[in-house]
């Protein structure tokens, strides 16, 4: 390994990333110039103090959506884009430390954003710091781009990118090492169609999970019951009616799971064959690449489409199915919209645009990827290392010429948007040193 980090430097940043996780950040009511609630301003201001003890010119959007941190010289930016919010704690009878108070226990920092993604931030902030105060020399300039409400809607970013200017390569350290050059687009829309007198659900779900369970409490149990037999399903009679029981997933990765709410809707499409919205469904199957409806679309760089329905409302009005797609990264957005739009048609169903992230794709062989992947190897010693592809989303997709980059290790356990979320004292350290090795090679002539 590498040694530019010392205890000190590191000590310095956890004391930093205390001052962070102190701020509850996570999305709440707007206030005045602060759009996402006060708490993500008070991080957000937290971070640019931060930064500006340490030497950083920073700029913060009078209005409260964004702000930056620059550091040394040059016609070339190089950015580090970070969010400075984080998801509620949840249970927090689930919690062993307060979520909201850096505690460090067991050679580990807890407290919710050590992970995600205020710990990554720090720590990359005092990387690059440690590196200009042993002597080195950039010849980019580096910005720290602070987005604000990044678990939600990325209105900050959509902000500083109307606003700002743009950077000319960067990374995400919003994610696992080694590196994520590809990220595929995400659609999430709604598909819109006749209501019916016969039947009237209402089964709703989080958009970016494949649904693990569904329950029909209508009047016709037993034909439905016929149906699910006749099918295969797994289901549990009950008080509450039956409940169909599947596996829940992330729906980028949908094809692993079991979508109960869809096998509900086969079922019913038995026993309420004029229900326009189920004979859709019977027609769509199980297949969460969306195969049956558009045929298979998939590329080289990213593979598969992957396609969850995870709500069905029905009621004398219309029907209404909220889908997300993952889109693989050389597939043309506007042609396959068109494509669903003609092939839902035939259903009477309309397709809405509910939110759309453009695709990342920086390929593989050039100078940005190369750079960093040789980086990781250097300190990790792990010489089979590969950049992967991902059906999730950092903000590396909001910036040209941007991959995720750590910050976590492929050892590090998975605590993000979790209880307890907690970041390892050596990890975090190991983290650095990458982030050091790989800003020296892409920053240093
Ligand atoms: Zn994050």
């Amino acid at each position: 390994m590498t040694n530019y980090i010392t205890d000190e430097i590191q000590n310095n940043a956890i004391k930093a990333l205390g001052r962070m996780i102190a701020q509850p950040s996570y999305n709440t009511e707007a206030a005045p110039n602060a759009p996402f609630g006060t708490g993500i301003r008070l991080a957000l201001d937290e971070v640019l103090k931060i930064a500006d003890e340490l030497g950083y010119q920073t700029y913060v959007d009078p209005e409260g959506y964004y702000g930056y941190a620059e550091i040394g010289e040059g016609d070339e930016i190089f950015g580090l884009i970070c969010h400075v919010d984080v998801v509620p704690a949840g249970d927090k009878a689930a919690w062993k430390t307060n979520p909201f108070e850096l505690t460090q226990k067991d050679g580990s920092l807890y407290g919710r954003g050590t992970q995600d993604d205020k710990g990554p931030t720090i720590a990359t902030l005092f990387t690059i710091k440690a590196l200009l105060d042993q002597g080195m020399t950039f010849n980019k300039k580096v910005r720290f781009i602070f987005g604000t409400d990044e678990e939600i809607l990325w209105r900050g970013m959509a902000k500083y990118n109307e606003k700002e200017a743009g950077i000319d390569m960067g990374i995400a350290p919003d994610a696992e090492f080694p590196l994520v050059y590809a990220e595929k687009g995400l659609q999430q829309s709604y598909l819109v169609g006749p209501g019916s007198t016969e039947l009237e659900l209402n089964l709703v779900n989080a958009f970016n999970a494949v649904p693990g369970s569904a329950t029909y409490n209508g009047a016709r149990q037993s034909e439905v019951e016929t149906a699910l037999e006749k099918h295969g399903f797994n289901y549990q009679k009950t008080d509450a009616g039956l409940i169909i029981q599947g596996n829940s997933v992330h729906a980028m990765n949908a094809p692993e799971g079991e979508n109960a709410l869809l096998r509900l809707g086969i079922a019913l499409a038995d026993v309420f064959p004029s229900v326009a919205a189920l004979e859709f469904i019977k027609n769509f199957g199980e297949d969460a690449t969306g195969a049956n409806l558009l045929g298979v679309i998939k590329d080289e760089v990213s593979g598969q489409l992957t396609f969850n329905i995870s709500s069905l409302q029905i009621n004398a009005k219309e029907s209404r199915m909220q889908i997300d797609m993952r889109i693989p990264v050389q597939t043309e957005h506007d042609a396959l919209i068109k494509l669903i739009e003609e092939k839902v048609a035939p259903f009477n169903f309309k397709y809405e645009n509910f939110d759309y992230l453009e695709p990342l794709y920086v390929p593989k062989d050039g100078t940005l990827v190369k750079t960093l992947m040789q980086s990781y190897i250097k300190v990790t010693g792990e010489q089979m290392a590969e950049p992967g592809i991902s059906g999730g989303a950092t903000f590396a997709r909001t910036m040209k010429n941007s991959v995720a980059f750590g910050a976590m290790l492929t050892t590090t356990p998975d605590f993000m948007h979790q209880a307890n979320e907690n970041w390892p004292v050596r990890d975090m350290r190991i983290a650095m040193e990458i982030y050091a090795e790989a800003f020296k090679n892409l920053l240093v002539d």
